[in-house]
């Protein structure tokens, strides 16, 4: 069974959400600075004293893995792209968008936001750091805020290392998609570089544990073993749904086009085709053309705009949506492209249209959710 992650706020209008994993993560955190960090690095306070300041220290721990997540969605959405939400999860943050970038450019904006916003925040707290000690003199808040410019720094150098998912590997991926035009073949050196960084976490992270002297190295070993697992797993759905989409992507209208249900000529009255045409053929939307060519396509639901004393004297000329680049595609054309501009163009349906422009088919959203070609 999988749980809905929590909703817990909302920032910039993005619904931030915290996956059940990452709650013992957030309470080993705090254990961790409360118990083991701050006692050995600060003698001689009230326990209770620990345990806030562990508190504190994980709160904006998670802040900062927040705002480099905020980092990416902010950038994605200054490129056009829509935001659904954030999740903190047991290894992180996670952004979750509508589609991903149309092109190399915002793809490596997008990317560089998260480790930029995170280089950001440890300059912030070295500079806070200095002030705790130069001018407040202050042993705790030193202690604090050299933790979280350290964390930081190392958020943003791991986010940095070349493999899918990881910034870096979309940064890879950007480059290799600007250099070579190749979307596909990019994101597939990406992937591939990320598994092997992955299987390296495993094996550093086994190594480090094999040859642990302390808790703290074992803790250290494990974790590197569950994060290079997390990254090869997510490395390997990325690499089967690349494919899939790269199978879609060979697939082409003329695959999967239909006849056309009705083909009304453009001087037939609503009162006709109410009589003769929608008795008989249950579409919402039906081609217009005259010796197959394409005039228009009509929306029926738009008719009942339209009052029923003025049926007789309305020709479907006058109320279809006239020919646009919208309105057609060829049978060439990559389904996954049809697809989209069916999704555009508010009808739901497009016409088939030959080299010469003649109707060969027809294509409606109906026929992507009656097989399996849904993208
Ligand atoms: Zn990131």
């Amino acid at each position: 069974m999988r749980l809905r992650p929590i909703h817990v706020a909302t920032l910039f209008r993005i619904p931030i959400r915290v996956s059940y994993g990452w709650i013992p993560v957030v309470l080993l955190h705090v254990y961790a600075v409360s118990v083991f960090y701050l006692p050995h690095h600060l003698q001689g306070f009230h326990p209770f004293a620990y345990w806030a300041l562990g508190v504190g220290t994980t709160l904006l721990l998670f802040l900062s893995v927040l705002g480099h997540e905020i980092g990416h969605a902010l950038v994605a959405r200054a490129e056009g792209i829509r935001i659904y939400d954030i999740t903190l999860h047991l290894f992180g943050g996670f952004a979750r968008f509508e589609h991903e970038a149309y092109s190399p450019g915002a793809e490596f904006r997008i990317a560089v936001a998260g480790p930029s916003a995170s280089f950001l925040y440890a300059v912030m707290f070295f500079l806070l750091n200095q002030l705790s000690t130069s001018v407040f003199d202050s042993r705790p808040a030193a202690l604090i805020t050299n933790y979280l410019a350290l964390s930081n720094l190392i958020l943003a150098l791991f986010n940095l290392l070349p493999g899918f998912p990881l910034d870096g590997g979309r940064i890879f991926r950007a480059w290799l998609w600007a250099r070579w035009g190749d979307y596909w073949r990019a994101s597939r050196w990406a992937i591939g570089v990320g598994q092997g960084i992955a299987y390296l976490l495993i094996g550093l992270g086994v190594f480090w544990a094999l040859r642990a002297r302390t808790s703290a190295d074992l803790f250290a070993g494990a974790w590197s073993i569950l994060i290079g697992i997390f990254l090869r797993d997510v490395a390997e759905s990325s690499r089967l749904s690349l494919k899939q989409a790269d199978q879609m992507r060979r697939i082409r209208v003329a695959d999967v086009m239909r006849d056309p249900p009705a083909l009304l000529p453009p001087e037939m009255t609503v009162e006709e085709l109410a009589a003769r045409v929608l008795t008989m053929y249950r579409s919402r939307t039906f081609p217009v053309s005259r010796d197959r060519r394409l005039h228009g396509i009509l929306l029926v639901p738009a008719l009942q705009a339209l009052p029923r004393e003025r049926w007789a004297q309305t020709t479907i000329r006058e109320v279809m949506r006239p020919v646009a680049p919208l309105l057609f595609v060829h049978p060439e054309t990559p389904l996954w492209e049809a697809h989209r501009v069916l999704r555009r163009n508010g009808l739901g349906a497009t016409a088939v249209l030959d080299a010469n422009g003649y109707i060969v088919g027809y294509l409606t959203l109906e026929d992507f959710r009656s097989d399996a070609h849904t993208p």
